[in-house]
């Protein structure tokens, strides 16, 4: 089965088949992100959290037709993305 970015639009083949939940099936550090309560398959580079929080990218806003003030929900892996954890808080 494959998958699309619905930003940039690239594709992804998934192993999956069947009724497993979409998040485990995506490829790795894809991700289902809930947007203004609508949800959006984005890849690696998309949906990486740099994109998404604080102020949403340019380009993103553009790719999904985003309100310039919109919303991602909590984005509980942010961790994997920055590994080792910096020293901040
Ligand atoms: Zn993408």
């Amino acid at each position: 089965m494959k998958v699309f970015c619905e930003a940039c639009k690239s594709e992804a083949e998934t192993k999956a088949s069947g009724i497993a939940p979409l998040e485990e099936i995506l490829p790795p550090r894809w991700k289902r992100r809930l947007i203004d309560g609508r949800s959006y398959i984005l890849c690696d580079i998309c949906g990486h959290p740099k994109q998404l929080l604080g102020a949403f990218s340019p380009y993103l806003i553009d790719a999904l037709g985003l309100d310039e003030h919109a919303i991602c929900e909590e984005i509980p892996e942010r961790e994997d993305f920055y590994a080792p954890r910096a020293n901040k808080e």
